[in-house]
């Protein structure tokens, strides 16, 4: 079996698209531009990236980007100060505090502090909260991203054996909740989990979330399984040249999925995608409507 690769830049784009489209209708029929500030603290080179893709794709979307950078000498004082007016904001309908932030400012104090009605990360309490007890709730991009990639190819999970292997705040534990949400039967790997090619093995859907160059090998799949791959390592290629790779090793892996998303070219896009989603999404709650998306 060769496994169908899962297109994510294809899927992120249909739904940008989408995006862009309810953007257009909150205009046209209702006087409402979303808006996105993101916040940045410091210089980090790889958040500085970030933040430009995300105000590319608000303007792309037609939404209103509303970018503020903070120096890395920032005060914790000042960033909860710039977070209140943020909330307070009338013309911001999200808020995302690039992560990580400087060692002197106390991030979950910060995540905290956002109206979690803004909180298009979803890592406020408040929305981590609803997810587990399942009311409506902002998610996390990246884990949401990935449920939509193992829909694209079986829109039910119910029943399904699914293993999450990674169990942070930020991928593993809500990629798990989403899943759970879904109906599929989860279970949580990480670093003290024995025999987790055992544990792969008996995987329908198998979402890596390692943040190891190819931990996950081909012949510990279930044949046919769906693979949504999250890790992004940069490792050495050929030539001295460097290159981005997975959690799970491709060319194994796809000799025996069902069907499995490449890295780049995955997961990666889906999270901006889920960000210009979330975004329109909390434009409408905040102002009583119901959104199409
Ligand atoms: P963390 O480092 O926060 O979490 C890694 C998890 O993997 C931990 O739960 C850890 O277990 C577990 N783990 C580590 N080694 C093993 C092992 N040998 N066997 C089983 N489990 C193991 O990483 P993140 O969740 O933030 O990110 C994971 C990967 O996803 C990274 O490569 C990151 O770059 C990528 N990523 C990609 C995004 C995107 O595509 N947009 C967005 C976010 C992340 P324990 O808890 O026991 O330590």
């Amino acid at each position: 079996m060769t496994a169908a690769i899962i297109d994510g830049k294809a899927i992120a784009a249909a739904l940008r698209g989408k995006v862009a489209g309810e953007v257009a209708r909150l205009k046209r029929d209702h006087g409402i531009t979303p808006g996105l500030a993101v916040v940045l603290v410091g210089n980090d080179p790889a958040s500085e990236v970030y933040v430009r893709s995300k105000s590319r794709a608000v303007i792309e979307a037609g939404m209103a980007p509303c970018d503020h950078k903070l120096p890395a000498t920032a005060s914790e004082h000042e960033v909860l100060a710039l977070v209140a007016k943020l909330n307070a904001d009338p013309a911001v309908s999200g808020i995302l505090v690039q992560l990580p932030l400087p060692p002197q400012i106390d991030a979950q104090k910060v995540i905290a502090s956002i109206d979690p009605m803004k909180d298009v990360d979803g890592f406020h309490p408040v929305n981590v909260g609803r997810l587990s007890i399942g009311l409506p709730a902002l998610t996390p991009c990246t884990p949401t991203g990935c449920v939509m990639l193992a829909k694209s190819v079986q829109p039910s999970l119910g029943g399904l054996d699914a293993v999450v292997i990674g169990r942070s705040n930020i991928v593993g534990k809500p990629v798990a909740q989403l899943l759970l949400a879904e109906n599929a039967t989860v279970t949580i790997a990480h670093s003290k989990t024995r025999d987790l090619a055992a544990l792969c093995r008996r995987a329908d859907i198998l979402v890596a979330a390692i943040g190891k160059p190819e931990l996950v090998r081909g012949h510990w799949l279930k044949p046919g399984a769906i693979v949504v791959d999250v890790g992004i390592n940069r490792v050495s290629g050929e030539g001295g040249k460097s290159k981005i790779v997975g959690d799970v090793a491709f060319d194994e892996a796809k000799a025996l999925a069902g069907a499995i998303t490449p890295v780049p070219g995955g997961v990666g896009p889906m999270t901006i995608a889920c960000l210009m989603l979330n975004t329109v999404r909390a434009a409408c709650a905040l102002n009583g409507l119901k959104a199409s998306l």
